[in-house]
């Protein structure tokens, strides 16, 4: 049986509340999402986080919306929202056509853009279609925002 070594849990409810919890515990801690990439590299003791911080209330990171001629879509917008999106179909139809190949269901109904583009794997189907997309992260810390071209 594969199982994580021991860690601390850490449920924000608040984007400064986690972004002060991951300032306290740096390196030692790692934002927990849909925890589909995160958990299973847990297991594996790939990562050894010593503190998780569930980012899974943080229901403001959790939208699509147009303003102007942008599609602003939150960090915790999960796969199946975005396959959903009506939005996302009709101004971005290679994210719904990317979608529809991202693993199943449960991956979907779980996993958010944000673990997709943090976990950065080479093969992850999201950062791709950003990066053709000519798309734009926003970043935040502590420290304040920046914005980084994909
Ligand atoms: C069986 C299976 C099949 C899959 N098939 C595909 C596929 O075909 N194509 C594909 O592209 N992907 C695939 N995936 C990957 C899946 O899309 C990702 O696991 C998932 O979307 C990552 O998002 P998450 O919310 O689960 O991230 P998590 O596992 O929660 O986090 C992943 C990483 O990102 C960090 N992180 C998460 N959110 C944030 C945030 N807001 N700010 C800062 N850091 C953050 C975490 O600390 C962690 O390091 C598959 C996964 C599984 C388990």
């Amino acid at each position: 049986m594969q199982v994580p070594a021991s860690f601390d849990y850490q449920r924000a409810e608040s984007v400064d509340e986690a972004l002060e919890l991951l300032r306290r515990y740096g390196e030692e801690a790692r934002v927990v999402a849909g925890g589909h990439s995160l958990l299973p590299m847990m297991k594996l003791r790939l990562a050894a986080p010593e503190v998780l911080v569930d980012i899974n209330d943080l229901h403001e990171l959790d939208h699509i919306v147009l303003v102007g001629d942008e599609l602003r879509v939150g960090a915790l917008t999960r796969h199946r929202t975005l396959l959903e999106s009506e939005l996302v179909g009709r101004y971005f139809p290679i994210v719904h056509d990317a979608e529809k190949v991202i693993a199943d269901p449960p991956v979907r109904n779980r996993g958010t853009i944000g673990g997709s583009l943090c976990q950065a794997d080479p093969s992850e189907d999201l950062s791709a279609v950003c990066g053709a997309l000519h798309a734009h992260a926003v970043i935040r810390g502590t420290d304040g925002e920046r914005i980084v071209s994909m």
